[in-house]
């Protein structure tokens, strides 16, 4: 039996080594998975066959296995492709525990600037919302019109008209 030399890279460090029992119909497996954490946070596996593992590895296995098991079992969670509206089993609505997917705003108010000729995100100007009494996507009002403004790309001051 040789045990497999795990290989790192600069900056990289073994976290945690988790051994696990696995099957399937007609198969079965005992592998140690060994976490690899990169400096910037990302993570690597590489797995030992029974074959690749160290003595003190295979001594360890089933008492490791066990906890791991365990602790699995431990963490709360909960499973978000459950449809919205589950009752669980003591009648708690599952729906207003689900987080929700995140939808993200994107918003751009885009003219030519009469000034430099670029196209520009008015938004861009730091100080756009500052004092400013307009609504997000207002347009054709009284107060979307004649709305003063700055480049953000030169400082050039012109008025603009807000359409949607
Ligand atoms: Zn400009």
């Amino acid at each position: 039996m040789t045990a497999k030399t795990v290989t790192l890279c600069r900056g990289e460090r073994i976290v945690a080594a988790v051994p696990e029992h696995c099957h399937g119909p007609g198969w079965s497996n005992s592998i140690v998975w060994v976490y690899i954490a990169s400096q910037d946070g990302r993570l690597r596996t590489e797995c030992l066959q029974p074959c690749e593992q160290t003595h003190e590895m295979q001594t360890l296995f089933d008492a490791g296995a066990a906890m791991c098991r365990a602790l699995v079992d431990a963490v709360s969670h909960m499973n978000q492709w459950v449809t919205a509206g589950f009752h669980t089993e003591n009648g708690e609505d599952m729906a207003n525990t689900m987080a929700n997917t995140i939808a993200t705003w994107t918003l751009e108010l885009n003219c030519e600037c009469p000034g430099c000729g670029e196209d520009v995100d008015l938004l861009d100007h730091a100080d756009f919302w500052h004092g400013r009494n307009l609504a997000v996507g207002e347009s054709s009002t009284e107060r979307s019109r004649d709305v003063e403004v700055v480049c953000p790309a030169c400082g050039h001051e012109f008025a603009v008209d807000c359409r949607y």
